[in-house]
């Protein structure tokens, strides 16, 4: 009986994490490693398993530092099942596709620059489409069943974006059982569209992410006004409003507070609102097909047709001619990815939008050290695009409320019910665990480092009292 943790260890992305129980494997997560060059070579580095030996692989939810080495492993021999919420498994399939393509894409420009060196594309569109037939059973929230013998599994709902999951497992080997609950990523308390994460079931050991574990957020109210403050501000000077946009979750977010903001009188009624993105217009496809996965209010309005995530002026965009368009547009909002401006559409939209004093730049989301985004969040007078320096004249505004992820009031509260005699902290920077560990209290913590492994039969029984 033994855990085993091969990504997110020591740093937030490429959660893999591996159990082994009465001579089965399975495996929670395969994600890709993201952020830098160096994490880049870590995706093509041995896993530190044999693929063809895993028996199951569980997925807590579809973005892509969770599934995004899938593929790779169906291409390293994994054969086994792959179990999923019916909203991840969509997801999952739109994300592992698109990061296919990109992979496929950046290896035929490297090899097009003859003499710089690159590695081979990590895997192709072909294993990405053989993934999607190791996925079998679909995981219902809340109703436990058997993995493999030896293995039981429970999943509960993660509130952190459609689909998302906690998964806790029952080990049982030789007489002896022993509980662990994988939070996944978890969803703060009272986000707009999914329910609250479910609380926490008393379990044995718990592997808790710990991405935002030093850190408390803005409230969302505030990050809501400010949101429309900086919209009206550029509508009124004559100028756009650009959001680089993460496809999931953060594009429904926003499209959701801007149809709210029509109905309250927040926002001008009907302006044009172009998502310019399509795997984002995918995205929120699959989102409304999953009106069972809503909050209860959400739910209601889906129920009552009032289309909760679709604005007066929403316009979709789809192909790159429709996108050239809006080069010449004014007074309009306009989504695009990706969230941070590393590459896609947003690219054009910041090239034509930086320059202007009328228009407003609005980040919604987290902004990686070296990235574009970080350097226009970061005050850059300039910065380089397509060839060209291009000044930032538009008013640059960083609201920070909308995370998809527990601060750390969120995660204590939630840890605290799994009163686990043993928490180990991944999927965070050092700094971010390291604080997040200072807090608990009543139970042993353990940080683990890359490919670590720990034997789970010597680990106490969970605590009896609240930890
Ligand atoms: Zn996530
Ligand atoms: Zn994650």
């Amino acid at each position: 009986m033994r855990i085993s943790f091969h990504g997110a260890a020591g740093g937030v992305t490429g959660s893999c994490h591996l159990v082994e129980c009465a001579g089965r494997r399975v495996l929670i997560d395969c994600g890709l490693f993201q952020g830098g060059q160096e994490l880049e070579e870590d995706n093509a580095a041995p896993f530190g398993f044999d693929a063809a030996s895993i028996d199951v692989l569980l997925l807590t939810h579809a973005h892509l530092d969770h599934c995004g080495r899938i593929p790779l492993l169906v291409k390293r021999g994994f054969r086994g099942e792959i179990i999923a919420t019916a909203g991840t498994r969509e997801l999952a399939r739109l994300v592992m596709m698109d990061s296919a393509r990109l992979q496929e894409e950046e290896a035929d420009r490297a090899a097009r620059h003859a003499g710089r060196h690159h590695p081979a594309a990590l895997y192709g569109t072909m294993d990405a489409m053989r993934a999607f037939d190791r996925f079998s059973r679909v995981a219902v929230l809340g109703r436990s069943f058997e993995v493999v013998p030896g293995i039981t599994a429970t999943f509960g709902n993660a509130g952190h974006i459609l689909g998302s999951a906690w998964i806790r497992l029952e080990l049982t080997e030789g007489g002896l059982t022993r509980s662990v609950l994988f939070s996944g990523d978890l969803g703060g308390i009272g986000r707009p569209l999914l329910p609250d994460p479910t609380p926490a079931p008393a379990s044995d050991a718990l592997v808790i992410e710990t991405t935002y574990g030093d850190r408390q957020h803005r409230s969302l109210s505030d990050s809501v006004t400010e949101l429309y403050a900086a919209i009206n501000g550029a509508l009124r000077r004559g100028g756009n409003a650009v959001i680089p946009t993460f496809a999931l979750d953060r594009a429904q977010e926003v499209l959701f507070y801007l149809r709210e903001g029509e109905k309250t009188g927040a926002l001008p009624r009907g302006v044009p609102v172009y998502l310019d993105s399509p795997m984002a217009i995918t995205a929120t496809e699959i989102y409304e097909n999953h009106p069972e996965d809503f909050r209860p209010e959400l739910k209601a309005m889906f129920n009552a047709d009032r289309e909760p995530l679709t604005p007066r002026g929403l316009q979709l965009v789809r192909d790159t001619k429709g996108s050239a368009r809006l080069n010449h547009v004014t007074g309009a909002v306009i989504l695009a990815g990706s969230g941070m401006c590393t590459g896609g559409r947003i690219r054009h939209h910041l090239r034509h939008n930086l320059a202007k004093r009328e228009s407003a730049i609005i980040f919604v989301g987290f902004a990686a050290q070296g990235t574009l985004a970080r350097r226009i969040v970061d005050g850059a007078d300039e910065v380089r695009l397509f060839g060209d320096d291009v000044k930032v004249r538009a008013k640059v505004f960083t609201i920070n409320g909308f995370s998809a992820h527990a601060d750390q009031a969120d995660l204590l509260g939630w840890a605290s019910t799994a009163k686990a005699a043993t928490t180990f902290l991944v999927h965070g920077e050092p700094k971010a665990a390291e604080a997040f560990a200072a807090h608990l209290k009543g139970t042993e913590v353990v940080i683990p480092h890359l490919h670590q492994s720990v034997d789970l039969e010597p680990l106490k029984a969970q605590t009896a009292g609240p930890a």
